[in-house]
């Protein structure tokens, strides 16, 4: 079995178990796999081991590997799934619009609407979470907690995306119950979202180093990238 392979079994094992911990259904929790800085062989790898659902953060080497993976996989392939989860330029929406399924880090309506209208007509509305800053660090992106409610108002008014629920990355700690603390805040803005009104499906939290506590407190997405594929190496 080939490395890739086995980290996805051993990740698939610790989602089941976080969720087994607090009697969710381990399927309710959905693995993003993490592919940036690694190539179309690892994530042809990991879709030989019946992963079918990459995230990318950077635009153009996603998409040099995604023509890259299509000649890597046969035909017959079930078709991948393309989440861009990075930082959006506005003048860089197009080629997500067009090529993605899913963006996770819309944090303000001028990328929404741009979104929306650069969506190729058939297909599929493009599936969307908005990104929140929930420790409140200055330097990170996502908009702040007060202002998800109003984007999603917005964002469910664009007819060619369907606003499917909210992404964070809080500041890593090694401190458990602090991970949930940030989880648990991203959990209950979404609730208060749908009191409002406003459909949601999607907690987008939990990484290689908190899926655990993301899981514990409602995760339906886990992004996870080193676990899988290795530790990033950001000079190649
Ligand atoms: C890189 C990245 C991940 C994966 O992080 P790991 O710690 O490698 O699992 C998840 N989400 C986002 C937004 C990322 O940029």
């Amino acid at each position: 079995m080939s490395p890739v392979s086995q980290n996805l079994q051993a990740v698939r094992r610790r989602i089941a178990a976080a969720a087994e911990a607090v009697s969710r259904e381990p399927h309710s929790v959905a693995l993003l796999a993490v592919s940036k800085t690694f190539g179309p062989e690892a994530v042809a790898e990991a879709a030989a081991a019946g992963q079918l659902a990459f995230g990318e953060n950077y635009l153009q080497e996603a998409l040099d590997k995604m023509d890259a993976v299509t000649s890597l996989l046969p035909a017959s392939r079930p078709k991948l799934e393309w989440h861009f989860i990075g930082p959006i330029q506005s003048n860089k929406t197009r080629p997500i619009a067009e090529r993605f399924d899913w963006v996770h880090s819309v944090d303000r309506e001028k990328i929404a609407r741009r979104l929306s209208e650069q969506r190729p007509q058939g297909a599929p509305p493009l599936d969307i979470c908005l990104q929140v800053n929930i420790s409140e660090e200055a330097s990170k992106s996502g908009m702040p907690a007060e202002e998800a409610l109003p984007l999603a108002r917005a964002v469910s008014t664009l007819p060619n995306l369907r606003l499917r629920g909210l992404m964070a990355i809080p500041e890593p700690t090694d401190d458990v119950a602090r991970q949930r603390r940030e989880f648990a805040r991203l959990r209950e803005l979404m609730e208060a979202i749908r009191h409002a009104g406003i459909p949601m499906d999607t907690l987008s939290m939990g990484m290689s180093a908190d899926l655990e506590a993301a899981v514990a407190e409602g995760a339906t997405i886990v992004r996870i990238g080193t676990a899988i594929f290795g530790k990033r190496d950001y000079a190649k």
